[in-house]
């Protein structure tokens, strides 16, 4: 199909009259974006169907990431270009006297994801389509998803995220593909003529109805799926006899119960509370995702023994683990195979996905809650435990204290993590750190029980997305440099290399930073009334606020800088906006005072006439994908400075680096991977290293209290948080203060204060070497092509699917 732009035009105006009965240039911006969107949804429906029948009918391998966040964004954009009609489609709109900027403004985030692991999702859907790989996303269509923040008198506040109130270009609801999800009450085998049965009786049934969001692949035929489970009441627990009561609040009791399961996404990044609720969304989106699965797999009428020969499933992080047990419960209750048959199965179809080594983070259930909401599930759950438990004991020849270190079920918790490595057969971690972690230090019994299911898998994100469309000016420099193969082949940013010494491009590359500067300053004047000095370094730090990932250290890094130029006036620097953007966990208090303290000592720095012209601070609201989109173009150095040991992998980094900015790093997660491509020269290292880290909490040898004892600029800085000095309640950071006093500032933020120090002291000066700082930042763009999730998703495919790419014809 080739659209051209007259044709996009009719087609755009048929829309807009068959839709809103309306005429483009009357249609209000709200309804030019939905005909919009339906438009490119019809230009994807044909490919999708063709892609559907090829899956079908193919003998080949599908694989379904099951993820209980997704952190999309905005899709017209992407849709556009990956369908190659942005262009068409810009001018046919223009001629129309409309601008696409302003339509692609109207789009709500698609924000069902906290932060990194939920966009990693979304990084590889694009990826999957993009390369061909036959790969869906299974997950929950949040009513809500993440809380959108504003901030008032410097505090963070919740506002509902209520994303879907004008409707989703995108999905499709199929009703016709719904599904029934129970709960709760009791099961009982019984004996029916030597073939034992499962009675479950009692339960609650909720009904799961699937929306399906196409996912274009770029300039390819492949449309997958992401398959999003609402949860709804069953038809007949609508209570209409109170209902006809006229009891409208009795009838829509059961109602509110079944649908609170899709109603919420849990605002916690990396800690996990226990919630029952929480369980209910994980079992809910696992059952109605497999059991879709295994219906659609009996339509090809190949033995379930060959399950996992077609059907790999991912298993993002814990959330999903429950996966394994419900495929058993599947396997062996409703299609009657055997135990060993469907271990067999099972075992060979999930792998696990493991995103973080912090003790909270790692879910683990308690058994009276896991056992009363599934009931059947808890039985497998027990039986493969008493297998496995069994192993091991024998294995290790009577080693008790091995089998209650590895087994799943122990200390009243059931323990997620365990179960997905036990049931499944691959265990990756995110980076590279991060993976030799697992296997020597948290997951250590494993790693010697299970050798061969650990594997290394480091994260990467779509430089469509983080590139080609977010730094449309670099990415046509690019183009015009090298060619555009880069676009299907990442790797090719390399060729970049032989101009990082050339003066020529180094100046383009230098004015396109300088205009997106521009073009952000001017934007954050006309929003925020805030003014920003484009020709000062953009130093940003923007991730979900965590006291791991230390956005405390910048803070206290400012405060030092600023103590400075209080005692010196003309000190000799380059003038810095230092940019924040972080959500807060709404439980969270240390996570909170940090978002306060930053907008206090933005307010107290920036009306600060001595500091004029040197530094500023900037908080930007409500960070998102969208955002993120802004302001990572714009950025000179990128702040990824966590306690090194406790990033996984972070991903963050990845979309700056590629984007030209400088990294100021410790040596964690993916940073380690990122200095090894571009080497020492082009990144700024410091502080401890993880195994410095780990060696403080094993030998407990750091007293925080030594440093601001023994440093003259922490004792300073500390007590300025406490003392007045800022302007507030003496009582407002106290709970910062003990954090770094009092408990003994877990995070090593005053142990690596100086090597922060010195760390931005460099930045300084290699900033002012203009030709080298925009070769270094030449050679990051160059080097990141390899932090490309489609590098990522070849490496999945081949080392844990076995899913080769499926070419799809028209
Ligand atoms: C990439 C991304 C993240 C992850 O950032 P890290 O720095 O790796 O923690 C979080 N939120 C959004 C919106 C992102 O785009």
């Amino acid at each position: 199909m080739v659209i051209d732009k007259n044709m996009f035009k009719m087609d755009y105006i048929e829309k807009l009259q068959t839709m809103f009965a309306e005429e483009a240039v009357d249609a209000s911006p709200l309804h030019q974006y939905y005909a919009l969107g339906a438009l490119i949804k019809d230009y994807c429906a044909k490919p999708w169907i063709e892609s559907n029948k090829e899956y079908a009918k193919n003998k080949g391998k599908q694989v379904y990431y099951f993820s209980m966040e997704f952190l999309v964004g905005r899709l017209l954009n992407s849709n556009l270009v990956n369908l190659g009609l942005k262009d068409i489609c810009e001018q046919a709109l223009h001629e129309l006297g409309i601008n696409l900027i302003e339509v692609e403004d109207i789009e709500a985030d698609a924000g069902l994801g906290n932060g990194g692991l939920g966009r990693l999702a979304a990084c590889f859907l694009d990826s999957m389509a993009s390369t061909q790989v036959p790969g869906h996303g299974c997950g929950i269509r949040y009513k809500y998803g993440l809380f959108k923040q504003k901030i008032e008198n410097g505090y963070q506040v919740e506002v509902p995220d209520n994303w879907l109130k004008n409707g989703n270009a995108w999905e499709i609801r199929k009703e016709n593909k719904a599904v029934e999800v129970r709960f709760g009450g009791s099961v009982h085998l019984e004996d029916d003529k030597g073939i034992t049965k499962v009675i479950h009786e009692n339960y609650e049934c909720v009904r799961a109805v699937p929306y399906d969001t196409p996912i274009k692949g770029y300039k390819n035929n492949t449309v997958n799926t992401l398959r999003l489970w609402s949860a709804e009441t069953m038809e007949e627990d609508f209570d209409f006899s109170s209902f006809s009561q006229g009891n409208y609040v009795k009838a829509g009791e059961n109602k509110y119960s079944a649908e609170a399961i899709s109603q919420i996404l849990y605002p916690d990044d990396s800690y996990e509370k226990g919630k029952l609720l929480r369980l209910k969304q994980e079992y809910f989106f696992v059952s109605a995702g497999l059991q879709s699965i295994i219906k659609n797999y009996k339509k090809k009428k190949i033995s379930l023994l060959d399950f996992h020969k077609h059907v790999a499933v991912q298993i993002n992080d814990t959330h999903p683990a429950v996966a394994v047990a419900e495929l058993m419960r599947i396997l062996m209750d409703t299609e009657n195979l055997s135990w060993d048959d469907a271990w067999y199965v099972t075992t060979r179809t999930t792998a696990y996905t493991n995103h973080t080594i912090m003790a909270e983070a790692l879910e683990k259930w308690p058994v009276d809650i896991f056992k009363k909401l599934l009931p059947r599930i808890y039985m497998i759950v027990e039986e493969i435990n008493r297998r496995f438990c069994n192993e091991v004991y024998h294995r290790y020849n009577g080693d008790w204290s091995k089998v209650n270190n590895m087994s799943i079920i122990y200390d009243g918790y059931v323990r997620m993590a365990y179960l997905a490595i036990v049931g499944g057969h691959s265990v990756n971690g995110v980076a590279k750190l991060h993976t030799e972690l697992l296997k020597h230090q948290e997951l250590s019994d494993f790693y010697e029980f299970f050798p061969e299911k650990f594997n290394n898998q480091t994260n990467g994100i779509t430089h469509r997305r983080w590139l080609l469309n977010s730094n449309v000016e670099l990415a046509k420099l690019i183009t015009e440099t090298i060619g555009d193969s880069w676009i299907k082949t990442p790797n090719d940013l390399n060729k970049l290399i032989k101009y990082a010494k050339d003066s020529a491009f180094q100046e383009k590359t230098q004015i396109i930073k300088t205009n997106n500067k521009i073009n952000f300053s001017n934007h954050v004047l006309s929003k925020y009334g805030a003014s920003i000095d484009p020709s000062s370094i953009f130093d940003v730090h923007v991730k979900r606020m965590h006291s791991y990932k230390r956005q405390t250290l910048n803070v206290l890094h400012i405060m030092y800088l600023y103590n400075q130029i209080l005692a010196n006036p003309n000190i000799d620097m380059v003038p810095r906006t230092f940019i924040f953007g972080a959500k807060a966990s709404p439980s969270y208090y240390i996570a909170k005072q940090t978002i306060k303290l930053i907008n206090t000592l933005a307010s107290k720095i920036n009306n600060d006439p001595i500091v004029r012209g040197k530094i500023k601070i900037l908080f930007l609201e409500n960070y998102g994908v969208s955002l993120a989109e802004k302001i990572i173009p714009c950025a000179d150095v990128s702040e990824q400075i966590s306690t090194a040991s406790k990033e996984a992998s972070g991903t963050g980094n990845m979309k700056f680096m590629m984007n030209g900015a400088i990294t100021i790093a410790t040596l964690d997660g993916a940073n380690v991977e990122i200095f090894d491509a571009v080497g020492k020269e082009n990144i700024v290292l410091f502080g401890l290293t993880s195994q410095e880290v780990i060696e403080y909490y094993r030998n407990k040898t750091y007293n925080s209290y030594y440093m601001y004892n023994n440093d003259l600029r922490i004792n300073t800085i500390l007590n300025q948080l406490v003392n007045g000095f800022l302007e507030t309640p003496k009582t407002e950071f106290a709970g910062l203060y003990e954090s770094l006093l009092t408990n003994n500032d877990e995070y090593f933020v005053l142990k690596d204060f100086d090597a922060y120090v010195n760390a931005h002291n460099e930045i300084d000066r290699l900033f002012r070497q203009k030709a080298i700082w925009q070769q270094m930042s030449i050679i990051n763009i160059a080097k990141s092509g390899i932090f490309s999730s489609d590098n990522t998703i070849k490496k999945y495919a081949k080392e844990i699917w076995d899913t080769p790419p499926v070419n799809i014809k028209l």
